[in-house]
């Protein structure tokens, strides 16, 4: 087994102004700021100075988001004196295709955007990922900024800069990685995100504290009625320990070659969970997330590899928030252990058909491996399941 560690600190390393927080993403010619704060779409255009060539741009977003936000971001550039044209897409998982992608790139075209213009991407991880994949390949690369409004994308899409859309064969399959210019994190978007998109994201919050962060961990046990109820300084420090974690992992590995691989804790069990449930609404990602988390710290403590009763805790704090914390909390029936086995087989992540798991040796530690035998899961997944 691997057993590669994080180095996640938790604390902001960079400047400090007014309640904005400044993280910066190291890579070298490529570094970026994230700035994280509240009130800050109109300040956008004064914080994002340095992105633009020239003052022209056009904001790529979602209905929902357009509905709640996007006056106020475009009225910002546009007193700021930009040319500044909106594109608004269909909410949603199916706007990550190949259709939507041409539409979209035809839409800029015509737009007039050029090599030296910078796009803005302004949503979820849905937005986030399509509209950067677009940036990575019109006219061979034109420059992006993110401005991430589900907590999903301010903790972890945003950063880091994997964009795609989906195939017919799967998630994601189909991308590129490409950096933004910055990202421009306004935890006061959060107020209007459905309540069940906020848990979605806070289940990769969680991840942060299982996978690296101890202390954050036990800060989130204390502070969760904080956050869930909207105190904004208890919401600024989640999002930039987060962050920070997602950056300096990134630093380290931005292609997944190792220690990046630490952010899937969760997500091979609670892929095949989405996939087995279709990508309906029977699951949220960030639900599969929280479930398959509670898995891996369950075959942890199976391979005895972390100590018992590790699992019972972050099950205690996932409920306490109301997020789904077992398989019986999926609605309806699920496959049966072969077939689960099977659609985690496909994960992208699999290499000559073996499957990577992350694993922990405790909160706070987490480590990945290809050393689990096939049996092992698949009887670990048949007991699970009989607890449904
Ligand atoms: P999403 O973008 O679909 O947003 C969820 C819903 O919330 C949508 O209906 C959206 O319209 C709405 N919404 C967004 N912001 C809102 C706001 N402020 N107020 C009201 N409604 C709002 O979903 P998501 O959970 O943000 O992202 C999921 C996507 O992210 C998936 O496609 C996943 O593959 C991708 N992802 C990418 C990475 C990466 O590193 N690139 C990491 C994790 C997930």
């Amino acid at each position: 087994m691997t057993a590669p560690k994080p180095k996640i600190s938790g604390t902001s390393d960079g400047a400090e102004t007014a309640n904005m927080k400044t993280l910066n993403v190291g890579l070298n010619d490529r570094s970026y700021p994230i700035y994280i704060g509240q009130n800050l779409l109109a300040r956008a255009p004064a914080l994002l100075s340095d992105c633009f060539a020239r003052k022209k741009t056009v904001i790529i977003t979602d209905a929902n988001v357009a509905a709640a936000h996007l006056n106020t971001l475009s009225a910002a550039f546009k007193t700021a004196g930009f040319t500044c044209d909106e594109i608004t897409l269909e909410p949603g998982e199916p706007t990550k295709s190949f259709s939507a992608l041409e539409q979209l790139c035809d839409q800029l075209l015509v737009a007039g955007i050029e090599r030296d213009d910078t796009l803005i991407a302004f949503g979820g991880g849905v937005i986030g990922d399509l509209a950067g994949f677009a940036a990575a390949i019109l006219r061979r690369g034109v420059k992006f900024v993110q401005i991430p409004t589900t907590l999903l994308a301010q903790v972890d899409s945003s950063v880091g800069g994997k964009t795609g859309i989906n195939s017919k064969h799967g998630k994601n399959l189909i991308g590129a990685f490409y950096q933004p210019l910055a990202v421009l994190a306004d935890i006061s978007l959060l107020d209007t995100l459905p309540k069940r998109q906020f848990l979605s994201g806070y289940a990769e919050v969680v991840k942060y504290g299982v996978l690296g962060d101890a202390d954050f961990f036990s800060w989130l046990e204390h502070n969760q009625q904080k956050i869930m109820d909207g105190d904004k300084s208890a919401r600024i420090k989640m999002v930039e320990t987060c962050c920070k974690a997602k950056a300096d992992i990134v630093a380290l590995d931005e292609r997944e070659a190792g220690v990046r691989a630490l952010l899937n804790l969760g997500h091979t069990f609670g892929h095949s969970l989405e996939a087995a449930t279709n990508f309906s609404d029977r699951l949220t990602h960030g639900e599969g997330v929280a479930i398959g988390m509670v898995m891996a710290c369950k075959l942890s403590e199976q391979l005895k590899l972390c100590p018992q009763a590790t699992a019972d805790r972050v099950v205690s704090h996932l409920q306490e928030v109301g997020l789904p914390a077992g398989l019986n909390d999926v609605p309806g029936d699920l496959p049966n252990a072969e077939n689960l086995l099977d659609i985690m087989r496909q994960d992208k992540k699999a290499v000559a058909g073996e499957m990577a798991l992350i694993l922990i040796n405790k909160i706070g530690d987490a480590f990945s491996t290809r050393d689990v035998e096939e049996d092992v899961l698949k009887t670990f997944l048949g007991k699970q399941l009989e607890l449904k």
